[in-house]
């Protein structure tokens, strides 16, 4: 058979079944073949019920049937048979719906049993089970795998359904070029899947998720890279006036990498291709300044552009500065989100659809319903991963396919990249503008709290302003945290001469951004917050940032959150306040925090700790496809493959030379 057969090929499939394992997305049976078993169930050894552990329930073992009783059930009645193991430990063994038990499991029989176990009331007892006479019939002695299962699925099935693929493709043929499995220390193809599957020892498993880790990401970083060779080639373009216009009228010159990256994302904007880009670059490095001009670009073409921002509070922030920097020079902006209602709403939605305006600023509510575009070329998407992938699917539905650029402070660590967005192109800002001071982070313990709110009052005194953020708007009666409300108060207190505001995500728009606006003009000294100010927002004479509990943010909020500061060529401070219990993972992040500024390193130190998922928030990235490797634990491997690909991809573009026919051929299986 082949790997493109049918899953429901294999025998005791029927369409029912063939649903759920649709929904596993295993249609074939290749797809099952590289289906990886979450967990082994190790049966060469006996278990008996004193080796019961939480994260291994289970047993497989000797029984003897001590006693019978039965207990009423929806189809009459269950058996319930008492038994002990070898210890003489008892176990319930409950008999749903499998009445001709009954007639086998008679007192004094001995049996071999495999169980999922529960211990209810200091009682052992089991509903899931397998039971036989013999010994081998229910595998002591194997290590079976461990599948995800969905629906009505049972490991049963899956294990009929991987034993029929091995069994019905093999032999399997190996997908890397000869030379690979002795350089890279791998196993072959048809040894890696039956090992992935029925390992005879735990330690082959390793050796043949890796082959198989190395495998899939060497082929998806040769796709990838040759996707992306596809693209270059592409036209010079030129700046036009009023981007010249822009970039003269500025206080500072641009970063070389501002630049550079302006380059790629205009030449994109000029090519047929339609551009998917990611532009990332560390909180301040002047990514939205990036944006603005490459929206002229457009513009000055006579293309509509909309800027789309996570929040309100940062898109009316960007529309603001927006205003400021582009009016000027003529384009029409408006703004738009779910609170711009009424008549104004209606006169907007005229206005985009009738092409009265050049650069639309807002929320996701830019791609509601009932807004049109006349001519929408480019779309920008600030803080990307904070949005889902609905929102770029509503534009997809919209019928637009406009050219996109996304863009991210939360880096991706430098050897992920590739893998993490394959289908993406990326940009990257690293140097910051110039005469920028890096932060001073100091962590803070509840001993050295009030030397710290003395040296705040310093900052203050020099006409400085600060962020003091917690984790909660209100207090909790259980946990003795300090909260914004509270805070607030105590704050006031403090610091008697100067003027403070609440901001957290309850408070009206407006409220917030009138705060927000007597921060910006330096009428009132501190915002009293939660992380809401986290994102974006942009006053370069604050110099302090406070985040007290600061063990109860995420590396990537704190890294963001610091970014607040430190906006201008004033020295400036951030303070992590700590409580006293610190584990030792929470030091070890706070030190990160303390000991480096750049966002590629924390973004890293947040991949050991937390995983891909949480850091980008999307559930789209190549990561979550990958069905062997793993973007914590193999990043050697991402590395190696990075260059073979590269490699390859170099010498011989199209596969066509010999040793890579196998690739090829791989390639259209995968
Ligand atoms: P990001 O969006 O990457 O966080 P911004 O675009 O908001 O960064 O820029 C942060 C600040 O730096 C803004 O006040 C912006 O005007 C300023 N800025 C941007 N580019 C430069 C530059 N080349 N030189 C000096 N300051 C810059
Ligand atoms: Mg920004």
């Amino acid at each position: 058979m082949e790997r493109k057969e049918s899953i429901g090929s294999v025998p005791g499939i029927g369409k029912t079944t063939k649903g759920e394992f649709a929904k596993l997305g295993i249609e074939t049976l290749g797809d099952m073949l590289r289906f990886a078993p979450r967990a082994y169930d190790d049966r060469r050894e006996e278990r008996l019920l004193r080796s019961l552990s939480v994260d291994d329930p289970h047993i497989n073992c000797r029984i003897t049937v001590r006693s019978k009783s039965y207990f009423p059930s929806k189809r009459g009645r269950t058996l319930k048979a008492t038994c002990t193991d070898d210890d003489g430990n008892e176990i319930d063994v409950l008999c749903f719906n499998r009445d001709y038990l009954d007639r086998m499991l008679v007192t004094g029989s001995v049996w071999f049993i495999n169980a999922n176990v529960e211990k209810n009331r200091g009682r052992y007892s089991t509903s899931q089970f397998e039971i036989k006479r013999r010994k081998e019939e229910i595998g002591i002695g194997k290590i079976l795998p461990i599948y995800p299962l969905s629906g009505n699925l049972t490991e049963k099935i899956m294990r009929t359904a991987s034993s029929f693929a091995l069994s019905t493709l093999s032999p399997i043929k190996d997908e890397l070029p000869d030379e690979m499995y002795g350089k890279y220390n791998l196993v072959h193809h048809e040894k890696a899947y039956r090992d992935i599957h029925y390992p005879k020892n735990l330690s082959d498993v390793e050796k043949a998720r890796r082959t198989l880790a190395f495998t899939e990401l060497l082929l998806m970083e040769i796709n990838a890279i040759r996707e992306r060779e596809v693209r270059v080639g592409m036209t010079r373009s030129v700046v036009t006036p009023i981007e010249k216009k822009l970039i003269s009228s500025l206080p500072f010159s641009l970063t070389p990498d501002q630049e550079k990256v302006l380059g790629e994302i205009r030449a994109d904007l000029d090519s047929k291709e339609k551009m998917e880009r990611l532009l990332q670059g560390d909180v301040g490095s002047g990514k939205t300044l990036v944006a603005w001009i490459s929206a002229l670009h457009v513009i000055s073409k006579g293309g509509q552009v909309a800027f789309m921002a996570p929040t309100e509070l940062l898109a009316r922030q960007h529309a603001d500065k927006a205003a400021e920097l582009l009016s000027k020079l003529g384009v029409r902006i408006c703004f738009l989100s779910g609170d711009v209602k009424g008549k104004g709403r209606l006169l907007l939605i005229d206005a985009l659809k009738k092409g009265n305006v050049d650069l639309a600023i807002g929320t996701h509510a830019l791609f509601s319903q009932d807004v049109a575009f006349k001519n929408l070329k480019y779309v920008i998407i600030d803080e990307q991963h904070r949005f889902g992938v609905e929102q770029r699917e509503a534009l997809r539905r919209k019928g637009l396919d406009p050219d996109v650029l996304s863009m991210t402070a939360t880096p991706i660590p430098r050897t992920l990249a590739l893998t993490f967005y394959a289908n993406l192109e990326i940009s990257t800002i690293k140097t910051m503008p110039e005469g920028r001071i890096p932060v001073k982070t100091h962590l803070v313990s509840e001993k050295k709290r009030e030397e710290m709110l003395d040296a705040i009052e310093v900052e203050f005194k020099r006409s400085h302003q600060a962020y003091f953020v917690y984790p909660r708007i209100e207090g909790d009666e259980e946990e003795n945290l300090r909260d914004v409300n509270t805070m607030f108060q105590e704050l006031q207190k403090r610091y008697p001469e100067y003027k403070a505001r609440i901001v957290h995500s309850k408070l009206p728009e407006e409220e917030k951004l009138e705060s927000l606006n007597l921060f910006r003009e330096g009428k009132i000294q501190y915002l009293v917050s939660t992380s809401v100010v986290e994102v974006g927002i942009d006053v370069p004479n604050a110099t302090v940032m406070v985040i007290e509990h600061a063990e109860r943010f995420g590396l990537a909020a704190l890294h963001q959150l610091r970014g607040r500061v430190g906006r201008s060529s004033i020295p400036s401070y951030c303070f992590l306040v700590f409580s006293g219990t610190l584990t030792d993972e929470g030091i070890r992040r706070l030190k990160v925090m303390r000991d480096t500024n750049d966002g590629f390193k924390i973004a890293e130190e947040d991949l050991l700790i937390r995983g891909p998922g949480e850091i980008t928030g999307n559930r789209q990235s190549g990561f979550l496809k990958l069905k062997f490797a793993s973007p914590v634990a193999d990043t050697d491997l991402i590395a190696i493959t990075h260059d073979e690909a590269m490699r390859i991809v170099r010498e011989d573009k199209g596969l066509l030379k010999a040793e890579n026919q196998v690739l090829r051929a791989s390639l259209a299986k995968s």
